[in-house]
């Protein structure tokens, strides 16, 4: 065990100085926007995107933010009631006009988990204080403006013939790197079909934990198809025996749902669980949590990447700003919007140059205007809070 990576020091975001304003209004909306196409891993299968928002007013400017909780445990264990009942209950009730993010950050710690809901929360303050400053998001977490990377996500299909046409149609727009769902008995014939049409493409796979550590055999069987990493193979809060799988494989494994804050990837590193990070920020506590993560990992070496969770524009922009930052080498899961929805509820929404680049909105704060009639129109629920 590297023991190193337990005592390497990462740097204090600027944000985390920056202070909790006055809120005199704070929703608490859930929206429902039908997806395009129904979303399907080795677990479950989504046909809508049910996303809690958070809105948050405080002298007439506008902070949102979007929860990546699904109203179901079949990603995570937190769900949006689970974050609701945290919000209201403890996190809430610890924030106070005045204090910075960091001290708030610091405040939250004795709340165990609830990754999403603590995301959340500092995400709606970020942007409403980034907006309050006229300033873009990632100015104010020290991040220098930069054109993104991009990638597409591919969810479970039906038939291999099935997954070509699905990939054709990803290739007919010009991202980085296509990542594809797998679980068993969709994997090794699978991904070789897609190798096979595409030798040059950059390919990875993500298996959503559905393997057990006795499938190494199988899963070397991927070592053949120069996949640029396999995400997640075994379940979803292991890191013990991800470090021994790797050892087996010549393909990089990658870690997603293991990844809770830095404590883990201190000891996905000091393992060697892993070669690459995906770092979901709405997932891991929020944007400073996975700016120090990024941290950690550049100062090992380690890749990192933003992985989405088919977020609405509100969640996608969050995503945008946070890969400004150096540690963010490989292509995430940032997608266009018109794959995922017919209509969104921000503007503009996330499109590709032609050299598949993604150019970051120049708006303050997350960089895209929500449009709240939209929002009103997608709404199943609005909690007014104060
Ligand atoms: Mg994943």
């Amino acid at each position: 065990m590297d023991h190193q990576y337990f005592h390497c020091p990462v740097p204090a975001s600027p944000a985390a100085q920056a202070r909790v304003p006055v809120l005199q209004k704070i929703d608490l909306i859930t929206v429902s926007l039908p997806f395009v196409k129904p979303f399907a891993t080795s677990v479950h299968s989504w046909a809508v995107k049910e996303a809690l928002l958070l809105r948050l007013e405080s002298e007439g400017v506008v902070g949102w933010a979007e929860c990546v909780a699904d109203p179901d445990p079949f990603y995570a264990s937190e769900t949006t009631h689970t974050v609701r009942h945290v919000f209201k209950d403890f996190l809430l009730p610890m924030l106070t006009p005045g204090q910075t993010i960091g001290a708030l950050l610091q405040r939250w710690s004795p709340v165990r988990g609830h990754g999403m809901a603590k995301a959340m929360v500092e995400n709606a303050l970020l942007d409403l204080i980034a907006r309050q400053q006229g300033r873009s998001l990632h100015e104010l977490l020290g991040l220098p403006t930069r054109r993104i990377q991009s990638g597409i996500s591919l969810g479970i299909q039906d038939s291999i013939p099935a997954l070509l046409d699905a990939v054709a149609e990803a290739m007919s727009r010009p991202y980085h790197r296509v990542k594809l769902k797998i679980m068993q008995g969709k994997d090794v014939e699978w991904i070789g079909a897609v190798r096979a049409a595409y030798p040059q493409l950059a390919l990875m796979a993500d298996a959503n934990g559905d393997y057990r550590l006795e499938h190494a055999p199988l899963l070397r069987e991927l070592d053949a198809f120069q996949l640029t990493m396999i995400e997640q193979p075994l379940s979803y809060s292991d890191i013990v025996q991800h470090a021994a799988l790797q050892r087996e494989l010549r393909t990089p494994l990658c870690l997603d749902e293991s990844i809770h804050d830095l404590d883990d990837a201190r000891s996905a590193l000091a393992l060697h669980a892993c070669r690459v990070v995906n770092i979901k920020q709405g997932r891991v506590g929020g944007m400073i949590e996975s700016l120090r993560i990024a941290a950690l990992c550049q100062r090992a070496g380690i890749d990192v990447w933003s992985g989405g969770m088919d977020e609405t524009g509100i969640g996608r922009a969050f995503n945008l700003q946070l890969q400004a930052a150096p540690g963010f080498t490989l292509p995430g899961d940032t997608s266009e919007t018109a794959r995922y929805f017919s209509e969104d509820i921000v503007d503009p929404p996330v499109v590709l140059a032609d050299d598949g680049f993604i150019d970051m909105p120049g708006g303050a704060g997350i960089g895209v205007a929500v449009q709240e009639d939209r929002v009103d129109r997608y709404t199943l629920q609005r909690e007014h809070i104060r």
